[in-house]
């Protein structure tokens, strides 16, 4: 007995979604003729949040279309850079240092530590926010607008991994680290009874955060934060010549 059978080829970058017996090449999978493309590629493990064109036997073809038998499905990457209407992001309960990175550079994150899944959704869909998570699972949650696997283990990986996806316009240290509130200029001497005399004296340019009222001075990062902030610039700069 012989069943239908599509077969499906994904794209080097998307195969690390595969399980991985699948990764090496076309993956032969059994069609019913009900099923739309859109569920076959993400039953193997593909959010389709991460995916580009769908082609089928070589043309460009809609997520809702019911692959056949015979039909040769190619899976294509999402294009980078992936083009927002407004570059604000919502981070999962593990992106936390990635979450301050993001408005270490001036970018809109929104991060809580306790959000639970439901709520990330809700926060993403109802703040035109792309949800940015390492949960394969999230990511193929029929309910959420837009998201984005974050690819890498390190910080450092995830924040170059976001910013060349999206090569967001970046406005450094112009946002809180701490609570992703909008930093204005304060003179001195607003600021200066919080101020350990040490800061007083050896700064002279300082701002708030309009949410939670942390004043920072420039200066006040490590060097590291500088570098962080400098290969961000040069990544984004660099990358759209
Ligand atoms: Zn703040």
């Amino acid at each position: 007995m012989s069943q239908a059978q599509a077969v499906v080829i994904v794209a080097a970058e998307l195969r690390l979604f595969l399980r991985p017996g699948r990764r090496g090449g076309p993956v032969a999978v059994a069609v019913d003729g009900t099923s739309s493309l859109g569920h076959v590629v993400q039953s193997l493990g593909v959010p389709l949040t991460e995916v580009g064109r769908l082609l089928v036997n070589g043309e460009p073809t809609a997520p809702g279309y019911r692959p056949g038998n015979g039909d040769v499905v190619g899976v294509e990457a999402v294009r980078r850079p992936q083009q927002l209407t407004s570059a604000r992001f919502v981070l999962d309960v593990h992106l936390g240092t990635l979450a301050r990175r993001l408005r270490l550079a001036g970018l809109d994150a929104a991060y809580a530590s306790d959000a639970g899944d439901d709520a990330l959704i809700g926060q993403a869909n109802a703040g035109r926010r792309v949800l940015l998570t390492q949960d394969r699972g999230l990511l193929r949650r029929r309910a959420l607008w837009l998201g984005a696997y974050v690819r890498g283990a390190r910080p450092d990986d995830q924040f170059r991994d976001v910013l060349d996806r999206f090569r967001p316009p970046l406005a450094p240290w112009t946002r809180c680290p701490a609570c992703n509130g909008l930093l204005s200029p304060v003179a001195k001497a607003a600021v200066a009874p919080v101020l350990r005399p040490g800061t007083l004296r050896t700064y002279q340019t300082f701002s708030r955060c309009g949410s939670c009222g942390q004043v920072y001075w420039h200066g006040a990062h490590s060097k590291r934060l500088e570098q962080i902030i400098d290969s961000a610039v040069r990544a984004v700069t660099g990358a759209s010549e």
